[in-house]
């Protein structure tokens, strides 16, 4: 579509305001009138402009049905969104993981593109060695899937030769796109990647998310440097990352628990990658709740609570508080003296001083001495678009539990 017959969209008196400072969503209730797909001549995943109650333009975005009707693209009136545009934003991205060493002979997994963060909202894109998964979260990245994908080759120095796009269960179900999860580009070129120097099979056909957690690779990182000697729980283990880093630092035993049986299996498998034969390691497919019941006082001084967000909406809001909450108060009544808590949410929901309120009624509750020695966050190549405050979305800390 070209820009003169672009749809314009009407904000409402006052509405433009946040937009001024570039937050990059319009909710349809900032409009004067939702559009409705098919009748106004706009379907979902168009580009459209916005335009502020006076007539100014202030930029170009998606549009889609929902509480985020657009989400922008740009704020330059000029800037036409085209392969260029992507090639752009694409490069910028990759110049940013340049910035942080990414990739590098010790870590080949890593994300190219988290969505606002790198003013692509709708888009993430995770990079396992050769291969990149690219997911779309609107309908407009879902339309615009095969010139990223294309673009994504272009960035010579990642050199890319495999695109699989994953989207089945990331896009609106309503807007009925149909999105079948396959290789776009290429093919299966291997499954193994590295992440600060320890290998992980990565299944992005059948796994969760992109198939790898990589926004805990710094906080993965913390916890291999108090493993030594130490009996660790990784509860919530999924592919095993915390667990691999745990035996690498020098733990004397390592119990990975997961209701899933498919997560305890790509755990040992990963393990088993890494430390073949190791006897410090066992796992148990169990609910986390039910392990925390029986477990024995004292049994382990290191726990890793990485639960799945358990508020995956502002109105689920506050039983997730509780259920964090919960969960915490298991660990601290059970912890060992001198023992290391590392404790996450990655509810974008929940806000950090939500979620250290929680656990600070979890440690009160059990009346142990309780000190914080690491406020963690995501890596840096999960940026924070500083006029999007709501990227901010791991929160963890560390607690020295006497
Ligand atoms: N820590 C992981 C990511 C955790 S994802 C990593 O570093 O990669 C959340 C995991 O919690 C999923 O694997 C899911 O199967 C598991 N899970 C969800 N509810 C659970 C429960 N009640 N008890 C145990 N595991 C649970």
């Amino acid at each position: 579509m070209n820009k003169t017959d672009m749809p314009v969209l009407n904000l409402r008196k006052g509405k433009e305001e946040s937009l001024d400072r570039f937050h990059p969503w319009v909710f349809s209730g900032a409009l004067t009138r939702m559009p409705e797909p098919g009748k106004d001549g706009i379907e979902e995943g168009d580009l459209v402009k916005v335009a502020a109650a006076d007539g100014r333009i202030i930029g170009t975005g998606h549009f889609q049905i929902g509480s985020i009707a657009v989400r922008m693209l740009t704020f330059d009136q000029n800037e036409t969104i085209d392969s260029s545009f992507y090639s752009r934003r694409l490069r910028e991205a990759y110049t940013l993981r340049q910035t942080l060493g990414l990739p590098d002979n010790n870590t080949t997994a890593f994300r190219l593109v988290h969505g606002e963060g790198d003013f692509l909202p709708g888009l993430v894109v995770d990079i396992y060695g050769p291969t990149a998964v690219v997911q779309a979260h609107s309908p407009g990245m879902h339309f615009a899937r095969e010139i990223i994908a294309k673009e994504l080759t272009e960035i010579k120095e990642l050199d890319i030769r495999s695109v699989y796009y994953k989207s089945e269960t990331t896009l609106p179900y309503k807007a009925q796109l149909d999105a079948r999860n396959d290789y776009i580009i290429g093919s299966f070129l291997g499954d193994t990647a590295l992440e600060n120097g320890l290998k992980f099979r990565v299944d992005w056909l059948r796994g969760q998310k992109t198939g790898f957690f990589v926004d805990q690779r710094d906080n993965r990182a913390l916890v291999r440097r108090y493993s030594a000697g130490r009996s660790v729980l990784n509860m919530f283990c999924y592919t095993g990352g915390f667990s691999v880093y745990a035996l690498d630092g020098g733990a004397r035993e390592v119990v990975s628990v997961d209701s899933s049986a498919k997560a305890i299996s790509l755990t040992e498998a990963n393990v088993e990658l890494n430390f073949p034969g190791d006897t410090r390691h066992a796992a148990e497919a169990t609910d986390a709740f039910k392990y925390l019941d029986n477990m024995e006082a004292g049994r382990h001084d290191l726990i890793i609570l990485d639960p799945p967000a358990f508020a995956k909406h502002r109105s689920a809001l506050h039983n997730a508080l509780q259920g964090y909450r919960r969960l915490n108060a298991r660990a601290f009544e059970k912890i060992a003296p001198g023992g290391i808590l590392f404790t996450f949410s990655c509810s974008q929901a929940v806000n950090r001083e939500q979620f250290r309120l929680a656990v600070f009624s979890a440690a009160a509750q059990s009346r142990r001495k309780v000190r914080i020695l690491h406020q963690l966050t995501q890596p840096a190549d999960h940026p924070v678009n500083i006029y999007h405050p709501e990227g901010e979305y791991l929160k963890g800390l560390v607690l020295y539990v006497e």
